[in-house]
């Protein structure tokens, strides 16, 4: 009698257990299904700026897909699908969902791209390309949000992402050319070994800047002939790119 009653409260705690667990699922599904209607509000609110009325399909499926909360820190959990950026621990932060989206739409990439990241963070970039491109290389210089990003991308099922603790500066030469390579710390200038392993017909999406200045979101295109183009988008304000102390000073 005594351990059919512990038997029945047991159950009850883990139904209960279950059921909270599936509800903050739930909710967070509903919170990512506004944050993409508020995505598509302020691409249109910045039309002018961007040339662009909407991101492309491709983006925004993404976008809906990709567990934004999985990538956050606890403490900050309750506001995963505000559309803005949120700290995530050494002084670093996970970008806002809105230049999330619109720099992969400025990557232009597709299926079979083979993409390039500087500046890892939470990871929540890389997966967002990921859900999009054939693979992601992506190098953080903080070892602690490398690790960590690399273990979220794992449990999220992200196989077709490469992390790499070091100094981005110096790209990823192995594995060069890129289909695309987008930087989401700012530097002063755009770093020259990454515009040499850029494929041609590539862009490079990157916030350039000095620290505590507004920053320009710049695109480089690459032309067959090896020219290369910039573009002014938007301006942006990113956390700075740094470098490993042993390396040469930023240009
Ligand atoms: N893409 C990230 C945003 C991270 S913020 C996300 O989705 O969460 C920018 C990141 O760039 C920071 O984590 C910072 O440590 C990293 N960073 C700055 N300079 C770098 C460099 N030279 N090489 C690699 N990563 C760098």
């Amino acid at each position: 009698m005594v351990s059919a009653f512990r038997t029945t409260v047991l159950t009850l705690v883990f139904l209960s257990l279950g059921a909270s667990l599936a509800s903050s699922q739930d909710s967070f599904t509903v919170q990512r299904a506004a944050l993409i209607e508020d995505i598509e509000r302020v691409v249109r609110q910045t039309r002018s700026a961007t040339g662009r009325s909407a991101l492309a399909e491709a983006v925004m499926a993404a976008m809906g897909k990709v567990p934004r909360h999985e990538f956050v820190p606890e403490t900050v959990r309750q506001f995963s699908y505000d559309n803005r950026p949120l700290p995530i621990g050494d002084g670093q932060t996970i970008s806002q969902p809105y230049i999330v989206a619109l720099m992969t739409d400025l990557a232009e990439v597709g299926p079979e791209s083979v993409v390039l990241e500087i500046g890892t963070g939470s990871g929540y970039q890389a997966a967002v390309l990921a859900e999009i491109v054939e693979h992601v290389y992506t190098i953080e210089i903080v070892e602690p949000l490398g690790l960590r990003a690399a273990s979220t991308l794992d449990r999220s099922g992200y196989d077709n992402v490469t992390v790499r603790v070091g100094d981005g500066y110096q790209g990823w030469p192995e594995f060069a050319p890129f289909d695309a390579i987008l930087v989401t710390a700012a530097p002063e200038r755009i770093p020259q070994p990454l515009i040499d392993q850029l494929a041609v017909g590539g862009k490079l999406v990157v916030p350039v800047g000095a620290e505590n200045r507004t920053q320009s979101l710049q695109v480089l295109d690459k032309a067959p002939d090896g020219s290369t183009r910039v573009s002014d988008i938007l301006p942006v304000v990113f956390v700075p790119f740094t470098r490993s102390e042993n390396q040469e000073p930023a240009p």
